[in-house]
């Protein structure tokens, strides 16, 4: 405990208790900064700052750096930011458990203690995204698809067991209780947190804001309640839960000033999509964005945590909403202790950080304003979140889609097929139905954008209440699902009487969890299927989740569009998407009569007055405790024991990465690298699930061939997102998305690629003797030589057999790509995949932020081009060898190198390019061969 700038005081936390805190006001009394003007999370991030100061993490300078924020100038700062916890959900959090237990592994190996390896700060997983809706839209849909999802997972889980008894601070919430965002914002965030003070003879509580961060994109919907956290890719919430700060480049923070209220008929996902569309276009990527003003002041936490929600949708690090007294109504409407609830208001009131700042209380980078009452009802489709159209513009924007170029976010399709392609398809016992181009297949009222939202859950209910009322009903072709992000809102839709309507429409329970909107929506009826490839349809998803990318939604619908969950029910209803919902029928009543959307749609007041069965506190301290006594089916899941895994050779989920093959305490050197040839040359927007995909593994592929060969059976492939243990099968399964386009293979979809193989080799690091398999240990820094001669043979083959191919004469590999390289969700297979497959640089035109961060972070060197260079200005095509020049152990920070391209037929172009390693301790990291081995190395040097 220090007493820097005579900032530690003490403060009343309620019911005559005391306790500590760094002040920063007295910070600012200090004069150290006009901290009081600050943007209210750039204070937040500030007292961790102070609070952590230690001379060696996180330094003075530091401190005064950050309390000097000012609104523009050029950031070169990085700001080492220790969080208060970290939480994780199961795709991520399983790969994260089995690095932390190949850690122990290692430091049992080096002959220490493994328990050096240890989270220093409390961790949660949230079991939410394996749950697949195999079962929809019958009454025991939910419990047939929780057992499939036992059946499947089972060693995953006994491996979670295992994390749960070897770690002190590493908790589980189980499958079948809810998503992870939505449980943090109901359950695990207290939003003020106190430790035991270290002194002797003070007993009193030391109080400090709730700061996290997560391993999937979307935690920043905890923004929403006034807490700093943002979603960082595992290897850097590995870091961070060892001991070493977050860090990240000062931010610019970009005020949006919000006036008026909604207007009737419009909800809080509309809002959330307006305000996508708009922070896109004023990019805001990599800053952090905060809500202000006195529309951000009426509206309630959970319509703030929807808008928080999609800040990776805007490109915003945060969408943060300050604190202020809405906040403890709803720390107390979701039951917790008055105790807590005082101690939030009190301490934030003593920091100076209570109540919704106005126009003028602080300096931001640049301010923005968006009248609430201007938000109309809206979609947002057919392949991007920030493409958003006007509810009443959906049929011309559908059928103007599907003719357009792909190249314009549109689908190449002849524009006179539209009508024509009309299919019968048979139903499972219910005769025939026909569908075509803009039938809507699947509906899923899904994901913690908005199932964390009663407001518009409860619209969905009524709009279903008043459908099966006038006698309306939903075509069976339609896969219509309900995953809520808790059990709550089933509480609430029982009490208030709708969820049975919502089972009419086919929208019974299919899981807690994330279903559809990661992905696992499970598959299609075999003839609709068939149907829709034979014929190649584009079909449409309808659902209240925050991404559409390609193929994210369903392998084979093309068409996807997010939007409210009334919206959802009503174009179920419909049964396509090339629709006018505000002059065309959704169907036709029991009395003949058509039924329009502004017949079913309820009422602002409507929803108000079942509001109150939503917040029950009662409820949420009924549901939120326990949770091994409510699942018995994780109760019967053996765990091992023991302080370190016995990895069993066997497993196709979990295996030991090769991460620490050939650890040594001395970090590699940085050297130039040589000879290196293309695995890929990629266009913009290139997501991670393009180059890791999350969702299912076709028997055709590198991974599916694997797990047939270790003898797993197709049925029992699970996705690539649950065996995300596995190394051998990630690696096989980067850049196996069926619809990546390699431009190296021109009209060709899938995860191939052009091999220039050698007749003769060369010297180099490129494979894992251990493995014999491409990658592992330290690559990216070994010194090495490479030249190439002999006849050049290229051959069209998977890029995982070229990784292996090129592995046999150790030639190393680049990716080049275009711009937004890496966006989507954030995931760290993404970049070890790419380490594992041995690729050593990446140029793109520009990075997503958490992925360019992860590929140093696994030792993958980003490069970036300089305005106006391309691949396609370069007329690169994959026959090119390349050295990087420049990069030496005097490499700095976003430093210019040189990209010599060799052509085939012996001419040299050099073009510059930035060195993407944005920070000093990112060099570290890199020299190190990444963050893993550099946090192995100090805490071994340690003990
Ligand atoms: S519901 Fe969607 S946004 Fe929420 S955690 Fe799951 S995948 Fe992420």
């Amino acid at each position: 405990m220090h007493n820097l700038f005579n900032t530690l005081k003490t403060f009343d936390p309620g019911g005559g208790r005391q306790g500590s805190f760094y002040s920063l006001p007295a910070l600012e009394e200090a004069g150290v900064g006009p901290v009081s003007q600050l943007p209210v999370s750039i204070r937040l991030v500030l007292e961790s700052v102070l609070r952590n100061c230690d001379g060696k993490r996180v330094s003075e300078a530091a401190v005064r750096a950050l309390a000097n924020w000012k609104p523009t100038e050029t950031r070169t700062e990085e700001i080492p930011f220790v969080v208060a916890r970290i939480v994780l959900q199961d795709f991520t959090g399983v790969p994260l458990l089995v690095d932390l237990a190949a850690m122990r592994s290692a430091v049992q190996k080096l002959g220490k203690n493994p328990k050096i390896i240890e989270p220093l700060v409390p961790v949660d997983l949230v079991v939410d995204h394996s749950v697949q809706v195999d079962f929809a839209g019958t009454a025991d849909a939910m419990q047939k698809n929780l057992e499939m999802e036992f059946r499947r997972n089972r060693e995953r889980y006994q491996f979670l067991k295992w994390g749960m008894q070897a770690f002190d601070t590493f908790k589980v919430v189980p499958p079948g209780i809810g998503i992870v965002h939505q449980v943090n914002l109901e359950y695990l965030a207290k939003g003020v947190l106190s430790s035991p003070d270290p002194r002797p003879q003070t007993p009193d509580p030391i109080y400090y804001p709730d700061t996290l961060v997560g391993t999937d994109s979307h935690t920043t919907m905890i923004n929403g309640i006034g807490i700093v956290g943002w979603g960082v890719g595992g290897i850097e919430a590995e870091a961070g839960m060892l001991g070493q700060p977050v860090y990240f480049l000062t931010p610019d923070v970009v005020g949006v000033h919000l006036t008026g209220a909604l207007r009737e008929g419009a909800t809080a996902t509309d809002l959330a999509l307006t305000v996508t569309e708009m922070l896109r276009k004023a990019r805001v990527v990599g800053k952090f964005v905060e809500f202000f003003g006195p529309g951000a002041a009426a509206l309630p936490v959970v319509d703030r945590a929807t808008i928080a929600n999609m800040a990776p949708e805007y490109g915003a690090t945060m969408g943060f909403f300050p604190i202020d007294a809405e906040c403890v109504n709803y720390l107390r409407a979701t039951g917790r202790s008055e105790e807590l609830c005082l101690a939030y208001e009190n301490y934030y009131r003593a920091q100076g950080l209570f109540g919704m700042p106005k126009k003028g209380d602080i300096d931001y980078s640049q301010e923005l304003e968006l009248n609430l009452g201007t938000v109309v009802p809206s979609v947002a489709g057919p392949k991007r979140p920030q493409d958003r159209i006007e509810l009443p513009n959906m049929k011309k924007s559908f059928v103007g889609a599907f003719s357009k170029p792909v190249a314009e976010n549109g689908f190449g399709m002849k524009a006179d097929g539209f009508a024509t392609a009309r299919v019968e398809v048979p139903l499972n016992g219910h005769g025939k139905s026909t569908i075509g181009h803009g039938s809507v297949l699947i509906a899923a009222i899904t994901s913690c954008t908005n199932t964390s939202n009663p407001s518009v859950m409860l619209a969905a209910g009524l709009l279903a209440k008043k459908a099966v009322e006038r006698g309306l009903s939903v075509n069976p072709v339609v896969k219509t699902s309900l995953a809520p992000g808790s059990r709550v809102v089933t509480d609430y839709l029982n009490k208030t009487g709708l969820q049975p309507y919502l089972d009419q429409l086919g929208f019974n329970l299919v899981g807690y969890g994330c279903t559809t909107c990661i992905g696992n929506s499970g598959p299609l009826a075999a003839p609709i299927e068939d149907a829709i490839v034979k014929n190649n349809l584009v079909a449409a998803s309808v659902l209240s989740g925050n991404r559409n990318f390609e193929a994210r939604v369903h392998q084979n619908i093309k068409a996807n569009f997010l939007m409210s969950p009334p919206l959802v029910v009503a174009f179920a209803l419909a049964g396509r998407v090339d629709i006018d919902l505000n002059t065309e029928p959704l169907g036709t009543g029991r009395d003949g009569q058509p039924v329009l959307l502004k017949d079913l749609w309820p009422t602002l007041q409507e929803i108000r007055d079942l509001m109150q069965a939503a917040l029950q506190p009662d409820v949420f301290r009924k549901l939120y405790q326990n949770f091994a006594a409510q699942n018995p089916k994780w109760n019967e899941i053996p765990s091992s024991t023991g302080n370190v895994y016995e990895w069993d050779r066997q497993s196709t989920y979990i295996q030991e990465p090769p991460f620490f093959n050939r650890f040594s305490m001395q970090p590699g050197s940085i050297a130039e690298i040589k000879g290196a040839r293309t695995l890929a040359i990629f266009g913009d927007s290139v997501t991670t699930d393009h180059i890791s995909p999350a969702g299912s593994i076709k028997k055709t592929s590198p991974a599916g061939k694997y797990l047939i060969e270790n003898g797993v059976t197709a049925k029992d492939f699970n996705s690539y997102g649950s065996r995300r243990g596995n190394d051998r099968v990630m690696t096989r399964g980067t850049f196996a998305n069926v619809r990546i386009k390699n431009l190296m293979v021109p009209g060709v979809e899938g995860g191939v690629t052009i091999c220039h193989s050698q007749t003769k080799g060369s010297v180099g690091y490129a494979v894992d003797s251990s493995t014999g398999k491409p990658g592992g240990g330290n690559v990216a820094n070994s010194p090495s030589v490479y030249f190439h001669s002999g006849k050049d043979d290229a051959t069209q083959m998977s890029i995982y057999d070229a990784a292996i191919e090129y592995a046999k004469t150790k030639t190393p590999l680049m990716v080049i790509a275009g711009q937004e390289y890496g966006t989507g969700s954030s995931r760290d297979w993404a970049a070890k995949g790419t380490n594992l497959l041995g690729v050593k640089a990446v140029v793109a035109q520009s990075f997503e932020r958490i992925h360019r961060s992860n590929l140093v972070g696994m030792g993958v060197l980003p490069l970036q081009f300089k305005d106006g260079t391309t691949a396609q200005s370069l007329k690169l095509d994959g026959t090119e060898t390349y050295d990087i020049v420049g990069l030496d152990e005097n490499l700095k920070p976003q430093q210019d190198l040189t990209l010599k391209i060799t052509r085939q037929d012996g001419t040299v172009d050099e073009v510059p390019v930035r060195c993407r390693i944005d920070t000093p301790i990112e060099i570290d990291y890199y020299q190190h061969g990444g963050i893993l081995p550099y946090v192995l190395r100090q805490l071994v040097a340690k003990a």
